[in-house]
């Protein structure tokens, strides 16, 4: 078989610079990705997993080295021509799915190409498919918070495979899932593979995923070398997966509640009207912005039926790539109340820019779960912001809960801050729009123990130093 990579790094490297001095994530990685090849990174924690997948999916660029994607760097290539790259040719499978809560999931299957202007009604009979494949094909006017965690993967997975794209990147993506359901979303990506029809490559810690893969790299401290079966964790048999292609299809799903009768989905207007319909709801409500919210409604149905597909296109890019946001800064009391703020910044300030929220959470990670922590904003956010070059800063407070917290980095907290927000290119939200989810972490120290404990536990040096808190990439 003849074989190209499609993706290349060459002495790729990632470091951030930090307060507290450089930090190499990714540190001079060379491989090479072939068409149709499936590469599994293993890693512990912190390893440089995931900003090994963002360099190589061109998510960010390399502060030494490069990645080139079919044969040229992702950084001589024009943004335009990356974020179509993007949306075509690299599926991405993230650990938390980002599904749109209000969309169902036929729906959010089809977002990305609906989005990219491919009228909807030809759509549907892939979409169908790719549910079908997640065996999922009963469910799919199911809303994401009727689904579990495991199937919720699954169709983030079909919408990664929605565009047919050419390289599937996946990190973690049986991270937090019961073995049943890990082993559902490795017989997919084993039955994937054995078609080659895509290129995979899967950030994990989890042997039973990694066994599918042609290779297994390992990571360590940024440097990836080839995985010896010394460096490997065991596969335990109870969780091994067929990695046969032909046992590969014989995954068994959970079934469908009995009382869910299949009907196919609808194709018209009327009924996208109606599945888009809680989902602005429940923005217009947390954005307290009623007046806004007819314009909405009409807004997005109209662009859904594509009276304005370049212009949501122009709304898509403004949002995602012009709008910058991420923590600013956080602080912590001696009572333990932590207040963090999160920045929106307009990179490109000629063309206006307007967000309606964000509304904004905050979990911790226990035991590999997310707890969701009550948090209080500090200003609330009275209908549309215009966002300018300098940024705007929006800030919440918490408390930070008591507990151990050693699984990922002694003594600190792992903290995922999410953000919703619709960007529209006009104050008054009549605009086309664009909505965005966003998940920023951080590890906090925990406010209640002492640096010199935290280096103890983690087997630091005197004169180490203890930030209060780090921040990491969307993983
Ligand atoms: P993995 O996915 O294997 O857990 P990551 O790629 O998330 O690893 O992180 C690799 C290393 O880079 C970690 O030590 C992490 O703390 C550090 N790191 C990641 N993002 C940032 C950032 N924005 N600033 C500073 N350090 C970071
Ligand atoms: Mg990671």
């Amino acid at each position: 078989m003849s074989r190209s990579p499609i993706i290349k790094a060459r002495q790729a490297s990632l470091t951030y610079a930090t307060r507290r001095g450089p930090i190499a994530a990714v540190d001079s990685v060379s491989l090479a990705i072939d068409l149709g090849e499936c590469v599994a990174i293993l890693g512990r924690s912190g390893s440089g997993k995931s900003t090994l997948l963002a360099l190589l999916g061109g998510l960010c660029a390399p502060t030494a080295g490069e990645v080139c994607f079919t044969g040229r760097p992702w950084t001589e290539r024009t943004a335009r021509e990356v974020s179509h790259l993007r949306a075509s040719q690299v599926g991405l499978l993230l650990q938390d799915g980002g599904l749109l809560p209000g969309l169902r999931a036929l729906d959010n299957v089809l977002l990305p190409a609906v989005l990219a202007g491919r009228p909807r009604a030809s759509l549907v009979p892939r979409a169908e498919q790719l549910l079908g494949l997640v065996g999922l094909a009963d469910r799919w006017d199911a809303y994401p918070a009727e689904l579990s965690g495991g199937q919720q993967r699954r169709v983030a997975l079909a919408r990664a495979l929605a565009a047919e794209p050419a390289v599937i990147l996946a990190d973690e993506p049986t991270g937090d899932l019961d073995t049943l359901a890990a082993g559902e979303i490795t017989a997919i990506l084993a039955r994937l593979r054995a078609d080659r029809a895509t290129a995979i490559v899967i950030a994990t810690h989890d042997p039973a995923l990694a066994a599918i893969a042609d290779r297994r790299l390992w990571m360590e401290r940024g440097r990836c070398t080839e995985a010896s079966a010394a460096t490997l964790p065991p596969v335990s048999p109870a969780v091994a997966l067929p990695v046969s292609p032909e046992s590969a299809r014989e995954v068994a799903f959970e079934p469908a509640p009995v009382a869910l009768v299949p009907q196919r989905p609808a194709i018209g207007v009327e009924a996208l009207g109606r599945s888009w319909l809680p989902f602005l709801a429940g923005l217009a409500i947390a954005a307290a912005a009623v007046a806004v919210f007819d314009g909405l409604v009409a807004t997005k149905q109209e662009a859904v039926v594509e009276t304005a597909r370049v212009q949501r296109r122009l709304a898509k890019e403004m949002a995602l790539q012009d709008l910058r946001a991420d923590v600013d800064e956080v602080t912590v009391d001696d009572r333990a109340e932590a207040a963090v703020s999160v920045f929106l910044q307009n990179y490109r300030p000629e063309r206006p820019l307007h967000v309606l929220g964000p509304t904004l959470e905050v979990a911790i990670q226990r035991d590999g779960r997310w707890e969701s922590v009550s948090c209080a904003l500090e200003e609330s956010p009275a209908g549309i912001r215009t966002i300018g070059s300098d940024k705007t800063l929006v800030s919440l407070g918490f408390r930070v809960p008591e507990g151990s917290y050693d699984e990922l980095l002694r003594g600190y907290l792992h903290i995922r801050i999410g953000a919703a927000m619709v960007v529209s290119d006009r104050p008054d939200g009549t605009g086309d729009l664009f909505e965005r989810l966003d998940a920023y972490y951080i590890y906090l120290r925990d406010p209640r123990r002492t640096e010199d404990e935290v280096r103890r536990a983690n087997g630091w040096g005197d004169k180490a130093t203890v930030p209060l808190w780090i921040a990491m990439p969307s993983h």
